[in-house]
């Protein structure tokens, strides 16, 4: 049987570079696959649709939840997020790695469900360069901004609920890093207690 891949949660401030992170990490190692996330939300210019997001109305992502296809799902921003869960299974159950770039509330339900995930959290040198990111990126109107800022703050309080913190000053290193954190959680005792169970056994059946 294939060894299940890795699931790694990312979140970060918004504004903080987790999707260059992200895309990144996908293009330069080839054992990832990054899940593509449903929203309500209206495209941004240039975003694909299936590219970035699966773009749908409210009502077909309320029925998507009611039949029980969301991995996880919340509402940010006057908006619906959430990990269509049929694919993310797959492509553990087949040896990938897979990586969720969602933010804190769909995180935590991630955890719930498999306290095997990883969750990582993305966060600039400092607040002046989260902002200074945000407003150059020339996507939202300084109304946004300052929202985002807001939820910057809620979001500072329940970093402590993550395993990892990614300073991500500079990209390479940042994505470097990412890759080691995300391999080395193979070699976690936890992920291996089946490997363990079973030398406890030979051990036994082998001391006289
Ligand atoms: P944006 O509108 O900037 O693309 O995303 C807004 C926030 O929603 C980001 O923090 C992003 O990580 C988060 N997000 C994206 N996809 C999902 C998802 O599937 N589930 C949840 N819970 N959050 C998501």
């Amino acid at each position: 049987m294939k060894e299940r891949g890795i699931l790694t949660v990312i979140s970060g401030f918004s504004g903080a570079g987790k999707g260059t992170l992200v895309k990144k990490l996908i293009s330069e190692y080839d054992n990832y696959s990054l899940s593509i996330s449903m929203t309500t939300r209206a495209p941004r210019p240039g975003e694909e649709n299936g590219v970035s997001y699966f773009f749908i109305d409210r009502e077909s992502f309320e029925r998507n939840i009611e039949n029980g296809l969301m991995l996880e799902h919340a509402e940010y921003q006057g908006n619906y997020y959430g990990t269509p869960k049929e694919y993310v299974e797959q492509q553990l159950a087949s040896g990938r790695d897979v990586i969720l770039e969602i933010e804190y509330l769909g995180a935590f339900q991630v955890k719930k469900m498999m306290p095997e995930a990883l969750l990582l959290f993305v966060t600039p040198p400092s607040a002046e360069e989260l902002l200074r990111r945000l407003r150059g990126r020339n996507t939202e109107t300084e109304e946004q901004i300052r929202g985002r800022m807001r939820r910057a703050i809620e979001e500072a309080v329940i970093v402590d609920r993550y395993e990892y913190i990614l300073l991500n000053d500079d990209l390479d290193t940042c994505v470097r890093e990412t890759h080691e954190i995300i391999q080395n959680a193979k070699y976690s005792v936890s992920r291996n207690a089946a490997f363990i169970d079973q030398i406890r056994k030979e051990l036994h059946e082998l001391k006289d």
